[in-house]
């Protein structure tokens, strides 16, 4: 064997602390081998913060790990079971397309998930084929890194490999597996999963396991389980605030696509709103629009309702008692959610204090939108730097009126134009991934084999507050006879 022969090392420093539970809870099982693996974008800075070499990741063995085609000595893929509320009804689910390879512990200590997601049939794929299409793993990587670029707690994308097979869905579709990387996949659904089929000593034994992994610093309080479910209500409350405030709908918030940690996951048919309506929804399959944007933090609150539930057992031996304490800490998650929301739009509106009539002016302003249909990312942009010319509310007379009502607030304050005028560029990101710019990505990917269109998308999306001219592009709307947009969930 020549040097060159030797396989690169690509750095992967596993540990697999989820065997640790109880053995209901995954079956240990391989991804299955695909044909002809081919990498087709790799998130570079993301390899490096994980300690892994991206030269190496590139090679024919570093592909060939990625796609679940080789599997590295110290990894124990698994598929993890759960079970979750979708659309309201309570099902048994699990990783039916998706297999953790293993954990990689980083350079800076981090333990995360390496999830290969749409690696092959497992225990849990009940019809499923357990195989996942290029196009909807290139739009998970966009808009879970576009989410990243804009500062909100998500899975990651490390990598997409196309297999070389096709899967079918309505039509035939080239097949991919998407490499994700989260601070962990326990969702609502997999304590959920427990509280059904389990029993308390396996309850106990995940929820210690989590707070281990996500709240280490509540591990020795008395009532840890309780601080458990009130860090769970706060991280929530605060990553859907932080949804609300960029527009962002997540499209099907079943309690398995909600994770305990608080980071944004499972991206299928999410999507960015354009202009403000709360009624907006995307998904097709959502059709009463419980998911809709509006509605999100309402949706929010049940689905720690159903977490809440789970976590009685451990709350108190006396049942009555353990729901008022499970009660009480929910009663905390409007506010939680509220105060933060409030923050943020503050924040967009170049308010550094707080004054009791700001709660008014925000709810006027996205009155005046939604009357109007105008556009939420850019109306923000357009106050940043006002530069209203353009935007169809500058005629109307009600919105003349707000921002007067808004000159005079932002005037009460000792801030300077210029310190005003920063905090709106760090707090209303210039582009968002706009829907007809993605599917133009996706697009000149999937049929033309062309990444550039992406390449460049995702570089814009990286930045988001930058406001630089050469983000203009990202930020126009599209034409007008596009049509209502619409995501399709079984992807
Ligand atoms: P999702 O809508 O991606 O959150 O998936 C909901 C459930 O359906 C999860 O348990 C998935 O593992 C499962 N699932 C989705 N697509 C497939 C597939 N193609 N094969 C097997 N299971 C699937
Ligand atoms: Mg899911």
């Amino acid at each position: 064997m020549t040097n060159k022969d030797v396989p690169l090392d690509a750095g992967w420093n596993f540990d697999t602390s989820y065997i640790d539970l109880p053995q209901s809870l995954y079956t240990i099982i391989n991804p299955t081998p695909v044909g002809s693996p081919k990498l087709v974008i790799i998130n570079e800075s993301l390899a490096t913060s994980l300690g892994l070499d991206a030269k190496a990741l590139v090679s024919e063995e570093g592909v060939a790990t990625l796609v679940g085609n080789i599997i590295p000595d110290e990894a124990i893929p698994l598929a993890q079971a759960y079970a979750g509320h979708q659309f309201g009804h309570f099902n048994r689910l699990g990783d039916g397309r998706a297999i953790l390879l293993s954990e990689q512990i980083t350079p800076q200590g981090e333990r995360v998930d390496i999830q290969l997601k749409g690696s092959g049939p497992t225990p849990y794929s009940r019809r499923g084929d357990g195989r996942a299409a290029l196009g909807p793993m290139l739009r998970e990587y966009i808009i879970s890194e576009a989410m990243h670029g804009l500062g909100i707690a998500t899975t990651r994308s490390l990598a997409v490999v196309a297999t070389g097979e096709t899967v079918i869905r309505e039509t035939n579709l080239p097949g991919a597996v998407l490499v994700r990387v989260a601070a962990s996949h326990l969702r609502v659904g997999t304590f959920e999963y427990v509280s059904q089929w389990g029993d308390d000593e396996e309850l106990k034994q995940l929820a210690d396991y989590t707070i281990k992994r996500h709240y280490p610093y509540i591990a020795s309080d008395d009532n840890r389980y309780l601080h458990l479910l009130e860090e769970v209500i706060k991280h929530q409350a605060h990553l859907i605030a932080q949804w609300q405030l960029v527009g962002f709908i997540h499209g099907v918030m079943n309690t398995d696509n909600m994770a305990i940690s608080g980071e944004t996951i499972d991206y299928g048919p999410c999507a960015f709103m354009d202009s403000y309506d709360p009624a907006t929804v995307f998904s097709s399959i959502d059709r009463e629009g419980r998911y809709a944007y509006g509605n999100q933090p309402y949706i929010g609150s049940w689905n720690l309702s159903r977490f809440a539930e789970t976590l009685l057992p451990l709350l108190h031996n006396n049942h009555a008692e353990a729901v008022e304490l499970a009660q009480t800490a929910l009663s905390h998650y409007a506010t939680e959610y509220f105060d933060r929301w409030l923050a943020g739009m503050r924040a967009k509106l170049g308010l550094f204090n707080e004054e009791e009539q700001d709660e008014a002016l925000v709810k006027d302003l996205l009155g005046i939108m939604h009357k109007y249909g105008a556009d939420y990312t850019n109306t923000f942009i357009a106050l940043t730097f006002n530069q209203l010319e353009d935007s169809v509310l500058v005629d109307k007379e009600d919105f003349r009126q707000w921002y007067t009502n808004w000159q005079e607030r932002v005037g009460r304050q000792p801030h300077s134009t210029e310190a005003v005028q920063q905090l709106m560029r760090n707090s209303n990101p210039a582009i968002i991934p706009r829907n007809h710019r993605v599917e133009e990505a996706l697009d000149a990917a999937v049929r033309h084999s062309d990444y550039s269109v992406m390449v460049k998308l995702l570089e814009a999306l990286s930045s988001p507050y930058e406001h630089s001219a050469k983000q203009a592009v990202y930020a126009t709307l599209p034409d007008e006879e596009c049509g209502p947009y619409r995501t399709f969930c079984g992807t």
